[in-house]
């Protein structure tokens, strides 16, 4: 592979600016480099070319075809500025085999001189027409001359305000500065496979001669290796990119592993004969499921010991996490400590709040204690009395949307947070989330607990004889599963418990592929399930480019709905509605005094309503598969035979109608959770279960999970290895790939 940093000849630059422009180009392009990110050398170097062209050659315009982007060198045989039909400067050129037109429509002086008559030049741009006339529009030239370049010049992702040449100058400058030595132990090469194993390749190239060939590439490669990433310098970057996610992530759960937490064993409170957990369990209606008390186990373990639990809890919609969740809770408010449960919508905090009231207020009324509620669009003086609750301690758990990790919040003893459905909330959240926690669990032990007397420092937990920060046991939830690949790479510091089970009694759900012409039957089946003292949803999609649209659209079907069902309760939910009102209608479906509820995607998660029977979802098509498979876990709560109908649209062509109708079947021949899960990645990407929308950081930028699975493990084998034995080339090769983005790894 060529030493590419030195020999890398410059580019065909288009025509030069005037100098003022060129400084303040330089400066504009200084701050873009910045605002992508591309701030160290390493990262420069880092940045990988999109795509190549070729200037190792010289093509005779005879044999440039149609469309084509050729280099050749051609003598200017006739040079005017036209001012009909706009001004333009018109170069005739001829290079021996055939003539060519170059057409500019923004000139500077300065270019009028290098496209004089009789100069000679090596034009490149894209040939169009052919036999009766060839023209370049805007090609980049320069004098004719000078060595042909013996690599491909790269084409690099960039921004307005950052030309190419500039950031072409600026990564061959970074890479030869960057510290590119190897981080890798000895003897710990990423493997090698498939073609080029079977083609005799023993080792993958080093960083440095990798990243070298692919920002400039012989010409002689086979272009398809660089565009699916099969070529071993690829490969090699893959596998670095790969041991450094999992190096963060297992460096993350050893840095809880040395943090305290409190020990939570579940006793009864004083006075009390039973420990909450029981007397949960003998009021509850139902036994748990074997899953649910297998994963109750798992997490008691880990609330018993001394380091902060890290735990997701996975199970398909309506697996009952949440009486899972609210198990783990009563053993914390036993020994006297506060809980958080958080969700993130307020419908479905709600829901959780009227669900812990039910459940807990008796049993926490015997103690003294309460549960608080705490939710963004709260009254001044409602809030007031809450967060004084969550300041005294007297609220035992606190339940509420994000508002719960807010500014003004303070706990008095925090033990245990629990966040319902947690790919939902935003990465950037998810870290403000941790750090508040382990603000509240610093201020310590509750009353009575044998804390030793002499004062306390918060932040070290001092009161505890130690001075180790203190943080809370975490326990995530969420339906939506995460395939294997995923799970495995960026989830690896996070423990996993999966209820697996549905509890008894519940009828499979049947789902069913409508065309929306067909919705006047759908109408007449909901009149039937509700005549049968069933109840209905109907979902509208959120139209992500116009929230206007997307609300007058619900509004027009809860109207449609109400007119062909007289006589029955209709009512409409959108986020945009006020929160007493929300509420309003959420009480008149819960009671089952409506029959039908018209919402648009703010039902998706959590909501519980037994007896609804039959989910529609109108214009399918436009939901993820994870997403519908949600929507449809909204019905099918209780005993009674529920469906769900996936109305999709006919009136784009039939041919789109057609494919939609090809990836909704996969919800018609499946309730498995995990398999929809694994269908959706293939279909749209991780990013969609990471809940990362808010920072592509933190996404793999070169590994592909679905290929790369040889070298995920390879990755996860070798990261524990080398945090023990080469700590130093691990911090290494951490800030190198990681820089100062591992913190949303962690989350
Ligand atoms: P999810 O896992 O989707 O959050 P929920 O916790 O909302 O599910 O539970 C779904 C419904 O099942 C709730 O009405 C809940 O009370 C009920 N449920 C939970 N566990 C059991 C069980 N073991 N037997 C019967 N019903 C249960
Ligand atoms: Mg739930």
């Amino acid at each position: 592979m060529p030493a590419a940093a030195k020999s890398v000849p410059s580019p065909l630059i288009p025509p030069a600016a005037p100098r003022q422009a060129v400084r303040a180009g330089a400066s504009a392009a200084h701050k873009a480099l910045q605002k992508m990110g591309l701030r160290r050398d390493i990262d420069l170097a880092l940045h990988l070319p999109l795509r190549y062209e070729d200037e190792t050659r010289i093509t005779p315009l005879s044999s440039a075809r149609d469309g084509q982007m050729v280099q050749i060198e051609a003598t200017v045989t006739a040079s005017d500025v036209q001012l009909r039909p706009r001004r333009q400067l018109v170069v005739q050129v001829d290079d021996g085999s055939a003539t060519c037109e170059l057409r500019f429509f923004s000139f500077y002086p300065s270019h009028l001189k290098t496209l004089a008559v009789g100069a000679r030049l090596r034009i490149r741009g894209e040939v169009k027409g052919g036999f009766w006339g060839r023209q370049m529009l805007h090609p980049a030239f320069r004098q004719a001359g000078g060595e042909l370049p013996a690599a491909l010049t790269p084409v690099y992702p960039t921004t307005a305000g950052l030309p190419q040449p500039y950031l072409r100058r600026a990564v061959v400058s970074a890479l030869a500065r960057a510290d590119l030595s190897d981080t890798l132990p000895p003897g710990a090469e990423p493997p090698v496979t498939g073609f080029y194993r079977k083609n005799g390749l023993q080792r993958l190239c080093s960083l440095r001669e990798a990243l070298t060939f692919l920002h400039h590439p012989t010409p002689d490669v086979a272009l398809s290796t660089l565009e699916d990433h099969s070529h071993p310098a690829w490969q090699r970057l893959k596998a670095e990119e790969l041991l450094a996610q999992q190096l963060s992530q297992y460096q993350s759960r050893r840095e809880r592993d040395r943090l305290r937490a409190p020990v939570l064993r579940p006793q009864p409170a004083q006075g009390a004969a039973l420990p909450l957990h029981e007397q949960l369990l003998a009021v509850l209606p139902f036994g748990l499921t074997a899953a649910q008390r297998r994963v109750g186990e798992e997490i008691a373990a880990d609330l018993a010991r001394p380091v902060p639990m890290h735990r997701l809890l996975q199970g398909d919609v309506g697996s009952g996490k949440t009486v899972v969740s609210a198990l783990a809770a009563c053993v914390a408010m036993d020994a006297g400590w506060q809980c958080a449960l958080m969700a993130p919508t307020e419908i479905l905090a709600e829901q959780h709040f009227a669900k812990m009231i039910g459940w807990l207020e008796p049993l926490l009324a015997a103690l003294g204690r309460k549960v608080a509620w705490l939710v963004g669009g709260q009254k001044k003086k409602d809030r007031t009395a809450m967060l004084a609750l969550v300041e005294s301690g007297e609220a035992a758990l606190v339940v509420g949307t994000h508002a719960v990790i807010q500014e003004q919040v303070r706990f008095k003893n925090l033990a245990l947070a629990i966040i319902d459905e947690q790919h939902r909330f935003g990465v950037a959240q998810r870290l403000a989330l941790r750090k508040k926690l382990a603000e509240g669990v610093a201020a310590g032990p509750p009353q009575g607990d044998a804390a030793p007397p002499g004062g306390s420092d918060p932040r070290s937990g001092g009161a505890w004889g130690h001075k180790v920060p203190m943080e809370p046991h975490m326990l995530m939830m969420s339906a939506t599963p995460i395939p294997r690949t995923l799970a495995m790479s960026y989830y690896a510091d996070l423990d996993v418990s999966v209820i697996d089970e549905l509890p008894p009694g519940r009828t499979p759900i049947v789902t069913k592929l409508i065309a929306d012409s067909r919705k006047d039957e759908v109408i007449e089946r909901i009149g039937a399930q509700v005549a049968a003292g069933r109840q209905v949803y109907w979902v509208c999609p959120l139209i992500e480019e116009s929230e206007a649209l997307d609300l007058s659209n619900a509004t027009a079907t809860h109207a449609d709905l109400s007119e062909a069902l007289p006589g029955v309760m209709v009512g409409l939910l959108h986020s945009r509605m006020p929160t007493a009102e929300k509420k309003a209608v959420m009480a008149l479906f819960s009671s089952g005094q409506m029959g039908v509820l018209v919402s648009t995607t703010v039902i998706e998660v959590g909501v519980d309503v037994p007896n609804a029977s039959l989910m529609v979802i109108e214009h399918a098509e436009r939901f993820g598969l994870s997403q519908l498979h949600q929507l449809r876990g909204r019905v099918g709560r209780g005993a009674a035979a529920s469906a769900c109908v996936l109305l999709y649209s006919t009136n784009d062509s039939g041919r789109v109608g057609e494919t939609a109708k090809e990836r909704l079947r996969a919800m018609a021949e499946t309730n498995d959770g995990f398999e929809i899960a694994r269908r959706d990645l293939e279909i749209r990407g991780p990013g969609e279960f990471l809940g990362a929308r808010q920072s592509g950081d933190a996404l793999l930028r070169f590994a592909d999970l679905a290929t790369d699975t040889h070298l995920l493990e390879w990755a996860r084998e070798l990261a524990p290895r080398m945090l023990d034995r080469h700590p130093e080339l691990a911090a290494k090769h951490i800030a190198r790939w990681l820089g100062g983005k591992s913190d949303y790894l962690k989350a």
